[in-house]
């Protein structure tokens, strides 16, 4: 069987992977790549002299124009060999670092020689993988099927909508078994619904009237090149005409209103480009293209790639001031990934194809790094002023400080949990925890920083570690993987510390407390008082939620339900917990303002709070003895000491250019 199969492993010696790939996509461009001399020498002439060759690329060509119905139609044809062979879907996916890949929604699937239908199975223990005989004579096979785009957005939520669509290609493809991603050549092509625009890191080779063929690539680059089309496009330059690498913004709405982007942001977000390229010294893409999708009807993510990152928020995100807070470090974050992610990337996190399992151990550095980064720059490119990021900042310590699931879960065990913790309720997140990789790496690589400026003397800092680790050399997309090791040796070129003693006591064991050394080592005190957050506030409004975390310790839906209590709190003391409604305080129906009112009187009075609370059919009351009043949290100034945190969110090149 395996002397007959097109793309499975086809001999037992331990290189039989390249070995597949050298039979079957020799004429690859990533496949020369791979074939250094000493690997030629090392391989048994009669390994591959016994295997045939085909040297043609696999077409996946997608009609996209049912997209306001969310449904992709896909088309792939796959050159073959008479005999057994297996085909999968990509599984794990990078970026989502999980078993994300949307099987689920792979409908009408059907497998033809020609003219002749090919009967298929699924694998019974491994659900992407689908196994099929091809016929004698055959020399390519053509795999059809339609991806239900309904809930395939990276956060869940549709993928499409009346006027706009966001194609990620591993949804649309199958590829031989036991390939390496590098090695598949692939030749793309789309039918958009008519007369609509897109956006991609892709080469347009042809595009006649609504098809659009792209240039070869390898499977990893397709993967890695996400297309955004829409009725309402608008592109923006980012960089000067002719300057290499060109940088754009591609945005995609549901009305020209939408995409009215203001000549403050733009010029904020040139400032990112530029900002990023002074802080890196050094770039690893030939383009780069900002995918930004703007609407209320899909899902809302930010993903990564090495040219492009794939980005989508509330319709009203450009123009709306609450929204607009909230999402301004989507793109400066999935901008940093080109440089930390995608170029340097945990070894556990770089797989030769989407079949095999990631390891997330290190995503505290993958996404906690580019979350410090991510918020640094969008400071620096003036999207958020230095006020701006500190009140986001003691919303994250805050948080972070009041999580009671650290007393049992270690930092690292959130991220190796990631495949886990992904897409969960509310509920309990607290005692739980969630991906607290991200926000953590806010805090943890800020004590990174104010340490190397005290270490050397002010003569250093993070920058220093940035432009060594994930700057390099300037050139097209490349993968650098990395240990735990090799961080730390990178942090002891720039500044001398014990960095495995600490990163290992941040990440593997377990404390009550958030680590807030950098906060205090920067110049800034995280405090309490009853002044408004902005960000409390315009999450509040967005949302819909009214919060008392750091008070009474919990936060309540629209509808007064509890979303979750956190354990410790004054709240869980009194027996409250998440799923339970709040009906009234202090004897009044629950408003935000009544339990607000109600904060500030038990201060004065110092009588325990009364609430009624509904839970299931049954209503109860319950006395909360909390006197300390509300608890908004914000960053204060210590006085005497270095303001350091000032000096990081500093432009490296000067004010932002008004246009
Ligand atoms: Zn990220």
């Amino acid at each position: 069987m395996a002397s007959l199969t097109g793309f499975t492993r086809a001999c037992s010696c331990r290189l039989s992977p390249l070995l597949s790939r050298l039979s079957f996509f020799t004429e690859s461009p990533h496949v020369r790549r791979f074939l250094s001399v000493p690997l030629l020498i090392s391989v048994s002439v009669s390994c591959f002299a016994a295997r045939p060759i085909v040297s043609s690329s696999v077409r996946v060509a997608v009609d996209l124009t049912d997209a306001p119905r969310n449904i992709f139609h896909s088309s792939i044809t796959l050159p073959a060999i008479p005999g057994e062979i297996t085909l999968v879907y990509p599984k794990w996916i990078p970026g989502n670092h999980r078993p994300s890949g949307p099987i689920a929604n792979v409908a009408g699937l059907h497998f033809r020689a020609g003219n002749q239908e090919l009967a298929w199975h699924r694998d019974p223990i491994e659900m992407y993988s689908f196994h099929v005989t091809v016929p004698p004579g055959a020399k390519e096979i053509q795999a059809t099927f339609d991806l239900i785009s309904a809930d395939s957005a990276g956060g869940g939520g549709p993928a499409a909508s009346t006027n706009l669509l966001d194609l990620n290609w591993n949804q649309v493809v199958l590829y031989p078994d036991g390939v390496a991603s590098d090695a598949v050549e692939c030749l793309p092509s789309v039918r958009l619904p008519a007369g609509w625009k897109y956006g991609t890191a892709l080469t347009t080779a042809s595009a006649t009237g609504d098809e659009v063929t792209f240039s070869p690539v390898s499977l990893t680059t397709l993967v890695d090149s996400p297309l955004i089309a829409g009725a309402h496009y608008r592109q923006v330059e980012l960089v000067p005409a002719g300057e290499i690498p060109g940088q754009v913004m591609d945005m995609v709405a549901e009305s020209d209103a939408d995409l009215e982007i203001t000549p403050a942001d733009t010029a904020a977000y040139r400032k990112l480009v530029v900002e990023a390229d002074a802080l890196f010294g050094a770039h690893h893409y030939l383009q780069y293209h900002f995918l930004y999708t703007l609407s209320d009807s899909v899902g809302h993510h930010g993903l990564e790639h090495h040219q492009s990152s794939d980005n989508s928020a509330p319709g009203r995100t450009l123009l709306d001031p609450h929204k607009h807070l909230l999402e301004a470090d989507l793109l400066p974050h999935e901008f940093v990934h080109s440089w930390n992610g995608k170029y340097r990337r945990p070894a556990g996190l770089a797989t030769k194809n989407y079949q095999e399992p990631m390891i997330g151990d290190l995503l505290w550095v993958y996404e906690g790094l580019t979350d410090y980064l991510g918020n640094v720059l969008t400071a620096r490119s003036e999207l958020w002023s230095p006020e701006q990021y500190r009140e986001e900042l003691a919303m994250t310590a805050a948080m972070l400080d009041h999580r009671a699931g650290r007393n049992w879960r270690p930092l690292e065990d959130t991220a190796v949990s990631v495949q886990t913790l992904r897409m969960l309720g509310p509920q309990w997140e607290n005692w739980r925890r969630g991906l607290d990789y991200y926000p953590e790496g806010d805090l943890i690589w800020l004590e990174v920083d104010t340490i190397i400026r005290k270490q050397s003397g002010g003569r250093r800092s993070l920058d220093d570690f940035c432009r060594r680790f994930d700057g390099g050399e300037s050139g097209p997309p490349k993968v650098v993987t990395y240990t735990f090791d090799d961080l730390v040796r990178e942090l002891n070129a720039i500044a001398p510390y014990d960095w495995a003693g600490l990163l290992k006591e941040r990440v593997r064991a377990t404390s009550a407390h958030a680590p807030l050394g950098g906060i205090e080592g920067s110049g800034w005190r995280l405090v309490y008082n009853d002044k408004p957050n902005a960000f409390r506030t315009a999450r509040a409004e967005e949302s819909k939620m009214t919060s008392a975390a750091y008070s009474l310790g919990f936060t309540l839906g629209k509808e007064g339900q509890f979303i979750d209590v956190i354990p410790g709190s004054p709240a869980y003391q009194a027996g409250l917990g998440p799923g339970m409604k709040l009906i009234a305080v202090g004897g009044r129906a629950w408003t935000p303002t009544v339990l607000t009112q109600a904060l500030h009187s038990a201060q004065i009075n110092h009588q325990p709070i009364e609430v009624i609370v509904k839970n299931g059919e049954f209503f109860k009351t319950y006395s909360i003895p909390y006197f300390e009043g509300e608890k908004i949290p914000h960053l204060e100034r210590v006085e005497g000491q270095a303001d350091l945190l000032t000096e990081i969110l500093k432009p490296k090149t000067g004010p932002a250019a008004k246009e």
